[in-house]
């Protein structure tokens, strides 16, 4: 039986992104993956790489992330394209918002363009006139095609890394000794290395559910649109609008946002179900729009309802009309997709017997941060 130095177990973003961080390290890395393609957050998201939105220290490994990402994409097509971020002001407090964030990223010396109000509209087709105030533009920003790009860095790692990929293997139990560890999956098959990184997301009850029904990590439900193809429309990029500016963790940074927050209405439909709208057209020319977000703690994340709402479908395709006249609001899908956070911190890590590490919560942040936090945080699983 081939030993390994690192076994992961879940081969979401995270997991992958520290198996390439470990082989380029030389390390022998297994990642064990129970579905037969990505199914976890990792494919059910806009595919927006946006260190923008994150707070100081995560915008640090998002544009650590983006040069990786980068870097790939030179050598192998993972989908990721550099066509830029912008969050587009609807009032004056978001346009103050704006400012002061572009004053914050030029003293970080990340570049941004702040845009008027006709130059917001001239970039992007259909954008409404009487939405726009004006807009913050992140030139170095990618967008990743959600439903492709991990399997195709996996491929990448596998063909060109030498990572050893085991697809439709359910990890389901873990022992460790002074010798190593042992994983045990459900067609009885064993898996030995000297550590295991368990990346399992917001799957709580397979492997070490008394531990993270101990902690604060809880799973939120986002409800997602897929509208139809446009038919000549281009609306390039992440497009992120008001209420976006009023949640991302960067805009938190600025010296308005707290007074700006308190006047905001408590009882409004956004605040309830946590609405902001997003826009990510993809390489086909459908148009994915969202989100809100409904949580429960980890002990009981089944009580997320399987159903979606349709008061919240409603509320975002009426806000995201008021935002751009788009060519087609033909609705093709509608989904619920699920990511893990903690309450108190920006990622859960619970290391036992000094060999096994659990490694989840990342949040909405996974497909921005995940890569350049691996390639740091790799260090602790040597
Ligand atoms: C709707 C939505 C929109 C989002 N939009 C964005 C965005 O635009 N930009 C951004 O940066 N982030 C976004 N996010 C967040 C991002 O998708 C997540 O942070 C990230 O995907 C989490 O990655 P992960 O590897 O921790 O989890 P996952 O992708 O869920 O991976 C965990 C993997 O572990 C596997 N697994 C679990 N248990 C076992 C086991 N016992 N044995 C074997 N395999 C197992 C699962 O099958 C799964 O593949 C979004 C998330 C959602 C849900």
């Amino acid at each position: 039986m081939k030993h390994y130095d690192l076994i992961i177990v879940g081969g979401g973003v995270l997991g992958t992104f520290h198996a390439m961080h470990a082989l380029e390290l030389g390390l022998r890395v297994a990642v064990l993956e129970r579905s037969k393609t990505p199914r976890g957050s990792s494919v059910q998201n806009f595919g927006q790489v946006v260190p923008s939105g994150m707070d100081a220290q995560w915008q640090q490994y998002g544009r650590k992330s983006l040069a990786i990402y980068k870097g790939i994409q030179a050598q192998f097509d993972i989908s990721a394209r550099q066509n830029g971020s912008v969050y587009i002001a609807s009032n004056a407090e978001e346009m103050t918002l704006l400012e002061e964030l572009a004053a914050i990223n030029q003293a970080n010396d990340y570049p941004s363009e702040l845009l008027s109000a006709q130059q917001t509209l001239d970039r992007y087709e259909g954008l409404r006139a009487d939405y726009c105030l004006g807009g913050l533009f992140f030139p170095e920003e990618i967008t990743l095609e959600p439903r492709i790009a991990l399997a195709r860095i996996q491929q990448y790692l596998v063909e060109q890394r030498g990572l050893d990929l085991f697809t439709q293997t359910l990890a389901i139990g873990i022992e460790s000794n002074s010798a190593g560890c042992q994983v045990h999956t459900s067609d009885q098959r064993r898996f030995e290395a000297d550590q295991v990184l368990v990346c399992s997301g917001y799957e709580f009850q397979t492997l070490y559910p008394e531990i993270y029904a101990q902690s604060d990590l809880q799973a939120v439900k986002l409800q997602m649109i897929l509208l139809d193809q446009q038919p000549t429309q281009v609306i390039p990029g992440s497009i992120l609008t008001g209420l976006s500016i009023r949640r991302y963790e960067s805009f938190r940074e600025c010296p308005s946002y707290a007074a700006i927050k308190a006047r905001e209405d408590a009882d409004s439909l956004d605040r309830k179900w946590g609405i902001h709208i997003l826009f990510k057209q993809t390489a086909d020319g459908s148009i994915i729009l969202g989100d809100s977000h409904e949580y429960a703690d980890a002990a009981v994340s089944e009580e997320l309802r399987i159903e979606l709402k349709e008061e919240i479908n409603q509320y975002m395709i009426e806000s995201g009309k008021r935002i751009f006249d788009l060519q087609n609001w033909n609705v093709r899908e509608t989904w619920a997709g699920v990511y893990a956070q903690c309450k108190t911190s920006d990622i859960f890590r619970h290391t036992i017997d000094g060999r096994i590490h659990l490694l989840t919560g990342i949040g909405g942040k996974g497909m921005t941060g995940s890569a350049g936090f691996a390639s740091e945080n790799i260090q602790n699983y040597l």
